[in-house]
C-alpha cells in the first residue's frame, strides 16, 4: 500500500525526523488560507502516489496567499502518470544549501532492509544508479540489532563533511529506520534530505510504502489508504480477495495460483506474447471471484485476448466453467477467451463449457499458443 506525502511526513515527524510543518488543502481557497496562516513563501505540492512530481508541475513555490491559490488551482485536477491530484499539501518554503537521498527498502537480495544514500539528491535515484553507482552508498541492516548508531554515522558521513551536520543527519537516519520498521514499511525514502543555511538538516520530501501483510496488526497505519488515488483495478481486485497486478501487455491472464499464474506468464513470453497482467484467483472456485475477475481484465483497453489457465486441484473445474458462463452472460466480453482446464471434474467443467459455445483445451502449451497469436491478430 502506498500513502502519500502528508501522510508519511506524520509517521517521520512522530519518530523525531525534523519535517517542515503542513496542511493539506482539497481546494484553492484553502490552500490560499492555509498560506496566508504560515505567511511567507510556501510551497503548493500534489499529493498522489508518484514521484517525479516535480518535473510534471506538480510542485509549485508561492510568494504570497494569492500565488498559493493560483497553483492549487492549477494543480488540484492535474493528471500526473495517469492518476488525478485531489489534494495539494502546502508547506513553508526552505531555503536549501543542498539536496540528500536517503531510502531504506526490503532488499531481496541481501535479504535484509538495506539503506541507499546519497549525496546527489532531488533527481530520480534510478537515475544515479544507472549512470553512476559509486555515488550510492549501500548498507544492509542486521534486523536482530536494527542500524546500530557508527552504521548511521558511517552513511551521513558520505553525505556531508561537517562533523555536526554529520551527526544530525546520522540521528535523522536512525529515526527513519524506526519509522520504517514501526509502519511495517517495505521502503521510506526522503529524497531529498535537504540541508539550510544554518546546517540544521530537514526531510522536505517523504516516501513509503507499506507491506499489504502488516497492515492487519496495524490498523492506525491501515487507516490512511486512500483508495481513490490507486487503480480502480486494483482496489477492485483487494476487495474480491484476488491478487492482480496489472502489467503492459495485451494477453489477459486469469490463472489459479500464484506459481502457476507466473508460469503462465512465462510461456506467453516464449510464444512471443505480452501478458497483460498477473491475475491469481486463488484456491477457492467461487464462480462470483471468476466474475470479478472477468470485469477488471475486461476493463483494461490493451488486453485482446483472455487466457484461462486452470489446473484443478481444490479448485474444481466446473466451478470454474460456471463462473466463465455467469460472466459472458452478465458483461459483454469483446474479445476473445481461450480456456484451458485440466484435474477435478475436468470432464464435467468441459460439457458446461461445449453447451456454452466455448472450446477447451487441456495442454497449456497449445493454449498458450493460441492465444498469443489471437492477441496479435
Ligand atoms: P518530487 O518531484 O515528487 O520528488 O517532489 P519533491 O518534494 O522532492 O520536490 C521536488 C523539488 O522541488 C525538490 O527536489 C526541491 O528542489 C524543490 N522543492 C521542494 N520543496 C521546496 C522548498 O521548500 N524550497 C525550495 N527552494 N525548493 C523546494
Ligand atoms: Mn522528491
Amino acid at each position: 500500500m502506498n500513502i502519500h506525502e502528508y501522510q508519511a511526513k506524520e509517521r517521520f515527524r512522530a519518530a523525531g525526523i525534523p519535517v517542515p510543518p503542513g496542511e493539506v488543502a482539497r481546494t484553492p481557497d484553502e490552500a490560499e488560507s492555509i498560506a496566508r496562516g504560515f505567511g511567507g513563501t510556501v510551497v503548493v505540492k500534489a499529493q498522489v502516489h508518484s514521484g517525479g512530481r516535480g518535473k510534471a508541475g506538480g510542485v509549485k513555490l508561492a510568494k504570497t496567499p494569492e500565488e498559493a491559490r493560483e497553483h492549487a488551482a492549477r494543480i488540484l485536477g492535474m493528471q500526473i502518470k495517469g492518476l488525478t491530484v485531489e489534494r495539494v499539501l502546502v508547506t513553508p518554503a526552505e531555503d536549501i544549501t543542498s539536496e540528500a537521498y536517503v531510502g531504506v527498502l526490503v532488499d531481496r537480495k541481501s535479504q535484509a532492509p538495506t539503506f541507499m544514500v546519497s549525496a546527489e539528491g532531488g533527481v530520480d535515484i534510478e537515475e544515479v544508479a544507472a549512470t553512476h553507482p559509486e555515488a550510492i552508498r549501500r548498507l544492509a541492516v542486521d534486523p536482530r540489532y536494527g542500524l546500530l548508531p557508527h552504521q548511521a554515522l558511517w552513511l551521513a558521513n558520505s553525505l556531508y563533511d561537517d562533523p555536526a551536520v554529520m551527526k544530525r543527519a546520522a540521528k535523522a537516519i536512525g529515526q527513519l529506520y524506526r519509522a520504517f520498521v514501526d509502519s511495517g514499511a517495505s521502503m521510506a525514502e526522503i529524497n531529498p534530505l535537504i540541508t539550510t543555511a544554518d546546517g540544521e538538516v530537514k526531510a522536505i520530501d517523504a516516501k513509503m510504502s507499506i507491506d499489504d501483510n502488516e497492515l492487519f496488526r496495524r490498523p492506525e497505519v491501515a487507516a490512511m489508504r486512500d483508495t481513490s488515488a490507486e487503480p480502480p483495478s486494483e482496489t477492485k481486485a483487494r476487495e474480491a480477495s484476488l491478487s492482480y497486478v496489472k502489467l503492459d501487455g495485451s494477453v489477459g491472464c486469469c490463472v489459479n495460483g500464484a506459481g502457476l499464474a507466473m508460469a503462465t506468464m512465462d510461456l506467453v513470453k516464449f510464444y512471443g506474447g505480452e501478458p497483460a497482467n498477473f491475475l491469481d484467483i486463488g484456491g477457492s472456485s467461487n464462480p462470483e471471484k471468476v466474475v470479478a475477475a472477468l470485469e477488471i481484465i475486461t476493463s483494461d483497453p490493451n488486453v485482446k485476448v483472455i487466457l484461462f489457465n486452470i489446473f484443478g486441484g481444490i479448485t474444481r473445474c466446473d466451478d470454474v466453467a460456471n463462473g466463465i458462463v455467469e460472466a459472458t452472460r452478465r458483461i459483454d466480453i469483446k474479445v476473445p477467451i481461450v480456456i484451458r482446464l485440466t484435474g477435478t471434474n475436468e470432464e464435467q467443467a468441459l460439457e458446461i463449457l461445449e453447451r456454452a459455445g466455448f472450446s477447451a483445451f487441456t495442454s497449456m502449451d497449445e493454449v498458450v499458443e493460441k492465444a498469443v497469436a489471437l492477441s496479435k491478430a
